[in-house]
């Protein structure tokens, strides 16, 4: 608890130093990577492309991945977010909308509501910026799930200050949508819109053995599995949403007695996220009790027309303004777990769960215990860029979650599930970004990335992680050196060759 009290009050202070230039200290969410960096505010176009002339530069959204993507130490960091390119545009004819990089996306949803439009697809959190969040592949499910494939055109500065556009169908285009950092700053992006659509939403507490039938026909679909239940029949909490046709029905829940064990049982679990900090053990055993009651649960709602977040909570208006800021502040995943996922191909995705928690029985002596549930998002489609997670055609994102000092336990998780599971692909937010992933990414794609980058940046001032240095094969890791210093290779003519 009071390291949860900690953490929000140092999310407070770095928040006070919104907007001021100079340097600090950025940290990923949960503040488990951290650099030092100058911070730039870049007021508008010009005074970014001065200071894009300083130095060694990088970019920052909202410096909201969990993976440390975002830190480049030592670098002139351009803070995106705290900036003023926060240009909407709504283009009727097109239905498209052109988002500046300083806006996030809570804005952008609130400014296309004026026009009675939504955005295609959107993660769970809204404070991210519109351009950091597409970059690095943050995705929600169902239909057209990657953000980054509703972009039609973007623009980026080259090294010299210069505006570079592309529009979909170049064929640099692709890779630069989807660069978490390797092609930056990108100023603007053109994205895709939909009209506004009512939903019926209908979640469960049931067995992943009737997940299918339960879902059949549903645009999108999520569920979380209890990580302690068993196994062989895990028990799960599903999540289907149908576009809303004809008349809404009333809501409804269906599910054990008031005040029966089942009903007090699910209460608990419903408090999870509450015990999950104080009793790590006590979740197994609960989870193994839940299972034994066969606890059922179904509940039907319609979402609202205009209601922002109805992919995550179907009930009308935020879910963030309901209930005390004390509780969802202080206990919620969202600000006590650290949080890791990967992608892996969708008719693999109950295999790998069960795979997950046969792992983590085994870490139990150790003292090792996930947090909440691990989620599964289904992701259909298949995606032309590069590195979005369904390239190779659909997959379901699973999340995993830990306290944060734990984290280095999900890294050996996601090791042994790309073992496991070799076609495995990262989300570039959130995975820990290990030189495992270059063979499913593609080492001919991760080539054309850089090669791109150097067409652009011959300067070499453009800097970017140390896991993105080692994905992409480039620089070495040198101790005690900030990304600055190490420049991005010892010797860039190999690089060109390789390129
Ligand atoms: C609470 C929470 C919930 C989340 N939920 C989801 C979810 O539901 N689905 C999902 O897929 N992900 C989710 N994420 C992950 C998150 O969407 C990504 O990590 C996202 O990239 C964060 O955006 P940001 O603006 O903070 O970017 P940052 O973390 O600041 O930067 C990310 C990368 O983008 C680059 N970048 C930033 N701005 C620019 C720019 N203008 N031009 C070029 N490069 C740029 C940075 O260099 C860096 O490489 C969640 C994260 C959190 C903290």
């Amino acid at each position: 608890m009071f390291r949860s009290i900690r953490e929000v009050m140092r999310r407070r202070s770095s928040e006070a130093l919104n907007g001021i230039a100079g340097k600090r200290i950025v940290t990923s969410w949960m503040s488990v990577f951290r650099a030092e960096v100058d911070a730039q505010i870049p007021h508008d176009e010009n005074t970014l492309c001065d200071l894009m002339q300083k130095g060694q530069y990088s970019c920052i959204g909202k410096s909201h991945s969990y993976n440390g993507v975002q830190l480049a130490p030592g670098t002139n960091a351009m803070m995106m977010r705290e900036g003023g390119l926060k240009w909407l545009e709504y283009r009727e004819k097109s239905e498209t909308v052109v988002v500046g990089a300083s806006v996030s996306v809570e804005e952008l949803k609130r400014f296309l509501l004026k026009h009675k439009r939504r955005m295609v697809n959107s993660g769970n959190y809204m404070a991210q910026t519109v351009i950091g969040a597409l970059i690095t592949g943050t995705h929600g499910y169902g239909k057209g799930p990657v953000m980054a494939d509703g972009v039609v055109r973007l623009v980026f500065l080259n090294d010299s200050g210069e505006r570079v556009e592309l529009k979909k169908g170049h064929p640099d285009f692709d890779y630069v949508v989807l660069s978490f950092g390797v092609i930056a700053p990108v100023i603007e992006v053109e994205l895709k819109t939909e009209a506004l659509q009512r939903y019926t939403s209908d979640a469960y507490i049931t067995r992943l053995s009737k997940k299918d039938s339960l879902t059949q026909g549903a645009e999108a679909v999520s569920w979380a599995c209890a990580p302690y239940s068993d196994p062989s029949d895990p028990m799960v909490m599903v999540h289907a949403l149908r576009p809303l046709e004809g008349e809404a029905q009333p809501a409804k829940t269906k599910g054990p007695r008031l005040f029966s064990l089942s009903f007090i049982v699910e209460w608990l679990i419903r408090q999870l996220w509450l015990m999950d900090r104080v009793f790590p053990s006590f979740r197994r055993k609960l989870q193994r009790f839940a299972y034994r009651l066969k606890i059922e649960k179904h509940q039907h709602k319609t979402t609202a027309e205009d209601d922002l977040d109805y992919l995550y909570d179907p009930d009308p208006g935020l879910k963030r303004d309901r209930g005390p800021d004390l509780l969802t502040g202080f206990f919620a995943t969202t600000h006590t777990a650290y949080n890791l996922a990967f992608f892996v191909p969708l008719d693999r995705q109950e295999a790998v769960v069960r795979f997950i928690m046969l792992e983590v029985e085994n870490y139990r002596d150790l003292g090792f215990y996930l947090k909440s549930m691990i989620g599964i998002r289904e992701l259909r489609g298949t995606s032309d860029l590069p590195f979005a997670g369904t390239h190779h055609g659909p997959v379901a994102a699973i999340d995993i979650f830990s306290d944060p000092r734990d984290y280095a336990w999900l890294e050996r998780l996601q090791r042994e599930v790309i073992a496991y599971e070799p076609r495995t692909r990262p989300h570039f937010g959130k995975s820990a970004l290990v030189p495992e992933y270059r063979e499913v990414l593609g080492k001919q794609h991760l080539r054309k990335l850089f090669k791109i980058h150097m067409r652009h940046f011959p300067n070499q001032r453009l800097m970017f992680s140390e896991p993105v240095r080692r994905l992409l094969d480039i620089g070495k890791a040198l101790p005690g050196t900030s990304a600055a210093d190490a420049q991005l290779a010892a010797d860039m003519e190999e690089i060109e060759t390789r390129a």
